[in-house]
C-alpha cells in the first residue's frame, strides 16, 4: 500500500481540511493497528466541495452519456487489477474476512461495468400524441449536485452504488464517507482521479457525521442526498430535505427474517441461517436477525444450527479459516452486549455465545461470540429492533401464515427469505411478506447488482439502488412533446371538432 495519509478530493486535488485537524483509522481486530490519518472536515470544506461540483455540472451533464459511462468501465479495470491489495486493506479497516471482503470489491467491480453498460442505453420513450402530426418522448435529466453519505460495511460496494449512477446520470457529487472506512473511500476516490475524470466530478470529504454530513445534507447548492445508514439518522436527514425541497433517497436498517417450513431441506436451511446472521459479524442491511421456524422441524433445526454455530472460528479476517471477524469498533461491541442482556431481561434463552471473546491474540479487538437465543416472541425488542451484530433469534411457528404475520411484525422490511418446497406456500409468501427482497430457498443476505435493492416501511422511501432503477435516484424524467403540424392543437378539445382540422 503506497498511501495511508489522506486530505479531501476536491476538484481533483488531495487538498488539507480547513479545520486543520485529522482522525486516525483503526483496525477493529487490533486497534494498536493505525491505519492512516484523514481530513476531519468542516462546514467549509463541504462548501469548498459543493462549489467545485457546481461548477463541473454544467460540462458534466453536457458530455456524451457513453462518454461519461466509458470512466466507469476504466474504474471497473482498475480495481480488478488492484482487487486483492483492496481487499486485504479493507479487512483490516473494518474487520469482515478477507473472502468477504473480497466480495465487497467484486460487488463493485460488478456494478461499474453494468453502469458503464447503461451509458450505451439510458433509455427514454417514445409516446404516440392524441393530436395528429404531434409526438412525445421522455428523456432522463440529471437532478444536478447530490451528496452521498455512506456506512462502514460496505466501504467500496456501497459508495460505487451511488457515485456509478450519479456519474452516467451527469450529476456531479460530495461524497462523505463513513469515519470508520476513510482509507477505502479515500483509496477508491483515487481510481477515479488514476482514470482521469474531470476535476470536480467526483469530490470526497472525510469527517464526522454531524461535522461534515450534516453541512451536506443542508447545503442550498446540493440537489439531492442519497443516504445509506441508519433509521435514526435518516429520518433526520429526511426531515431536512423535506423542509428544503431536496430529493431524498434512503437505505436504512431492517429486521429480517428467515422462515423455515416443515418441508424444508434442513441442512441448507441450517447453512442458510448460520452464513446469513453471521457473515459480516451481522452488521449487513440485510443479515438474518430472525430464524421463524415451523414447530414440526424446531428441534432437529435447533440442534443442528448449534452444532454449526459451536464450530465457527473467531478471529482477524485475514486469518484463513474465520468466520466470524470482529464488529466495527468499541461503542458497536457495546450496543451488542446491551442487546444481549436486553434479550435475557425479556425472557428470551441463549442456547450459545452471549459474549464478548478476549484472548489468543484477540484482546485488543471488538470481538462478539455468534449469539443464538431461543424463546425469542414478537413483542421482545430483540425481535424488533437492529442489533447489527453476531445475534439471532428463533421464533416459534405453526403455520405458513402465522410465520409471514411474525415477519411483516415489525417496522423494517428490507430482506425475508423462507425454506419450502411447496409451491403454495412459496406464492402465500411471496404475495404477503411486506420486505423489498424476498428469497425462496436462498439465504435473506447476498444481493446481485443487476436487481433493484431496497426495503419496504422504515427501511427506505421507496427508492432502490443497484439495477436500473438506480439511475431514478439521480434524474428527473423530462417529457418533451413536438407538435409539426404547424396550427395550434389544443389538447382534450381539438380532436372532437371536425371544423379545427
Ligand atoms: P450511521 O447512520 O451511523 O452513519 C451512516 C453515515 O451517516 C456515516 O457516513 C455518518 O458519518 C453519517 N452521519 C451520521 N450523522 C449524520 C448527520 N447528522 N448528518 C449527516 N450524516 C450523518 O450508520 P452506520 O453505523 O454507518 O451504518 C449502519 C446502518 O446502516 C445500519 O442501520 C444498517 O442497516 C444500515 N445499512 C443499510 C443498508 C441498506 O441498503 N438498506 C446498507 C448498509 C447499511
Amino acid at each position: 500500500m503506497s498511501r495511508t495519509d489522506f486530505g479531501n478530493y476536491i476538484n481533483g486535488d488531495w487538498v488539507d481540511p480547513s479545520t486543520g485537524e485529522t482522525f486516525e483509522s483503526r483496525n477493529p481486530a487490533d486497534r494498536t493497528q493505525v491505519l492512516g490519518s484523514f481530513a476531519k472536515s468542516g462546514a467549509a470544506d463541504v462548501d469548498r466541495a459543493v462549489q467545485a461540483a457546481v461548477e463541473a455540472y454544467p460540462r458534466w451533464m453536457s458530455t456524451p452519456v457513453p462518454e461519461r459511462a466509458d470512466y466507469l468501465l476504466r474504474v471497473a479495470l482498475l480495481l480488478e487489477e488492484r482487487k486483492e491489495e483492496l481487499s486485504r486493506i479493507m479487512t483490516q479497516e473494518m474487520g469482515k474476512t478477507l473472502k468477504e471482503s473480497r466480495a465487497d470489491v467484486q460487488e463493485g467491480i460488478d456494478f461499474a461495468h453494468y453502469m458503464a453498460g447503461e451509458g450505451r442505453r439510458f433509455f427514454g420513450n417514445s409516446i404516440p400524441a392524441e393530436l395528429p402530426n404531434k409526438f412525445y418522448m421522455t428523456m432522463r435529466h440529471p437532478i444536478g449536485v447530490v451528496g452521498l453519505i455512506t456506512p462502514w460495511n460496505f466501504p467500496i460496494a456501497i459508495p460505487l452504488w451511488k457515485i456509478a449512477p450519479a456519474m452516467v446520470a451527469g450529476c456531479t457529487s460530495v461524497f462523505k464517507p463513513a469515519e470508520d472506512t476513510p482509507l477505502c473511500a479515500a483509496l477508491l476516490v483515487d481510481l477515479f482521479h488514476e482514470v482521469g475524470v474531470p476535476p470536480g466530478v467526483v469530490n470526497l470529504v472525510n469527517g464526522m457525521g454531524e461535522e461534515a454530513g450534516a453541512p451536506l445534507v443542508d447545503h442550498p447548492s446540493v440537489r439531492a442526498i442519497s443516504f445509506t445508514g441508519s433509521l435514526d439518522v435518516g429520518r433526520m436527514i429526511n426531515e431536512k430535505c423535506a423542509r428544503s425541497m431536496k430529493r431524498c433517497s434512503l437505505e436504512l436498517g431492517s429486521k429480517n427474517a428467515l422462515i423455515i417450513m416443515p418441508d424444508a431441506d434442513l441442512d441448507l436451511a441450517v447453512e442458510s441461517a448460520a452464513w446469513g446472521a453471521f457473515a459480516t459479524s451481522g452488521q449487513r442491511c440485510t443479515a438474518t436477525s430472525r430464524l421463524i421456524v415451523h414447530d414440526d422441524v424446531r428441534p432437529a433445526f435447533t440442534d443442528r444450527l448449534l452444532e454449526r454455530v459451536s464450530g465457527m472460528k473467531v478471529g482477524n479476517g485475514l486469518e484463513p479459516g474465520i468466520e466470524l471477524a470482529p464488529v466495527i469498533n468499541e461503542a458497536q461491541k457495546n450496543r451488542v452486549l446491551e442487546y444481549i442482556s436486553v434479550g435475557q431481561q425479556e425472557g428470551a434463552k441463549i442456547l450459545h455465545g452471549g459474549e464478548e471473546v478476549t484472548g489468543d491474540g484477540l484482546e485488543n479487538g471488538y470481538f462478539v461470540a455468534p449469539t443464538v437465543f431461543d424463546e425469542m416472541t414478537a413483542d421482545m425488542r430483540i425481535a424488533r429492533e437492529e442489533i447489527f451484530g453476531p445475534v439471532t433469534g428463533i421464533m416459534r411457528v405453526e403455520s405458513v401464515e402465522e410465520a409471514v404475520a411474525i415477519a411483516n411484525g415489525t417496522d423494517y422490511g428490507l430482506s425475508c427469505a423462507i425454506y419450502t418446497h411447496d409451491i403454495t406456500n412459496v406464492f402465500k409468501a411471496v404475495n404477503q411478506l411486506e420486505f423489498g427482497i424476498v428469497y425462496v430457498n436462498a439465504p435473506t443476505i447476498g444481493a446481485e447488482i443487476q436487481v433493484p435493492f431496497g426495503g419496504m416501511k422504515n427501511t427506505g422511501n421507496g427508492h432502490r439502488e443497484a439495477g436500473p432503477q438506480s439511475l431514478d435516484e439521480f434524474t428527473e424524467w423530462k417529457t418533451v412533446g413536438i407538435d409539426f403540424s404547424g396550427k395550434l392543437q389544443r389538447a382534450q378539445m381539438d380532436q372532437d371538432d371536425p371544423s379545427a382540422s
